[in-house]
């Protein structure tokens, strides 16, 4: 839950969305993750077939407070049923689609738009300085590892970092086991001050990583927070590809996507499109923004009619995929960037992704 906070803290979620732990009990014990959109009875059902502990989804469960939990309705027996199956449930909802990596920006790489922005901001991650003192020799080693963590990333550059030569010092205590010297005895070692700019969401992943590559039993580094304004937090995205599309076969690449037979289009499109906004879930508050943002065509999973109606501008249309499409799609994505920040945080907890999830069909 700590590394869940870490990644989607909380104070992300727009206010009055639930999330984090909302069934099961803090200190139990997990060795496997069921990741879901959401808690339905086959989801429960797989979850206590594969032996996990926490079902983790991106819809919470418990959306209203619950006056009753009652078996013979559908709520009460979800409820009932993790209970009695010892299966916790966690949701990470709005804090995930803001997030860096999160539901928003694996869209717009499904779609591969370049330089996507946020379509609507609702906050900023907070930029750290990640000083760390490393012997010579072993500065690439370490730069490359945070790198590889997206540590020292400015705009349209990875793997920003400086570094200065110095000499560090330090006498090894009884029990130490130095890399270099001799316990007792101050040692003069070449080092080198090695700094990189890290968003707040990233640090404990970030100070793991280094951790766990630097030659030294115990680094050196400080953290210190900057005043620069941090990466961009917010819902949708808006990109464009670097030649504009055809409409149609916008649309083709949306249902191969979304894994859809149809598309339902609001307005009149565009011949060709080349700025796509988007946004998951229920997007249909962000149709305004994304015409303002430039774009020729937002997709989103979700409209209501009056939100998609306020006439019918000529060059614009909303794509409607489904919600469950919009966002399924990212829970293989999701299982698998959990599975890798768990490792790296040293968890062993096995995370897999639900495949029982299909709450409608169409006859
Ligand atoms: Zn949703």
């Amino acid at each position: 839950m700590a590394r869940l906070e870490a990644l989607y803290p909380r104070s992300w979620a727009v206010p009055g969305d639930p999330g984090g732990l909302l069934l099961g009990h803090p200190e139990s014990r997990v060795d496997a993750v069921l990741v879901a959109l959401e808690v339905c009875a086959p989801v429960v059902a797989s979850a206590r077939a594969r032996g996990a502990q926490l079902l983790l989804t991106h819809h919470p469960l418990l959306y209203q407070p619950l006056a009753a939990v009652r078996e013979d309705r559908p709520l009460g027996e979800l409820v009932a049923a993790l209970i009695k199956g010892g299966i916790a449930h966690a949701a990470c909802h709005t804090n995930l689609d803001v997030a860096p990596e999160g539901v928003n920006d694996y869209l717009a790489r499904l779609l591969e738009l370049e330089d996507a922005e946020v379509l609507q901001e609702t906050g900023r991650d907070e930029w750290y300085k990640l000083t760390v003192f490393v012997p010579a020799g072993y500065e690439d080693r370490v730069r490359q590892a945070l790198a590889d963590d997206r540590v020292g990333v400015i705009g349209r550059y990875s793997h920003c970092a400086f570094a200065s030569r110095g000499q560090g010092t330090y006498i090894p205590l009884e029990g130490a086991q130095p890399f270099r010297g001799e316990r007792g005895t101050l040692s003069r070692v070449e080092e080198s001050r090695l700094e990189m700019v890290a968003p707040a969401s990233r640090l404990d992943a970030a100070v793991s990583r280094m951790k766990a590559v630097h030659p030294y039993e115990e680094p050196a580094y400080d953290l210190y927070p900057l005043a620069n304004p941090g990466p961009s937090l917010g819902f949708g995205r808006v990109g464009k590809w670097p030649a504009a599309q055809p409409f149609a076969r916008v649309v083709d690449r949306v249902k191969e996507v979304f894994g859809v037979k149809q598309v339902k289009i609001w307005g009149r499109p565009p011949e060709s499109v080349e700025r796509l906004a988007l946004c998951s879930g229920s997007g249909g508050d962000l149709i305004a923004t994304a015409r303002q943002r430039g774009a020729q065509v937002y997709l989103t999973g979700e409209v209501r009619h009056h939100q998609a109606t306020p006439g019918y501008p000529e060059g614009f249309a909303v794509l409607e995929v489904g919600h469950f499409a919009s966002e399924a799609v990212f829970i293989p994505e999701w299982a698998g960037q959990l599975r890798r920040h768990f490792q790296e945080s040293g968890l062993q907890v096995r995370v897999e992704a639900a495949q029982e999830e299909a709450p409608f069909s169409y006859l």
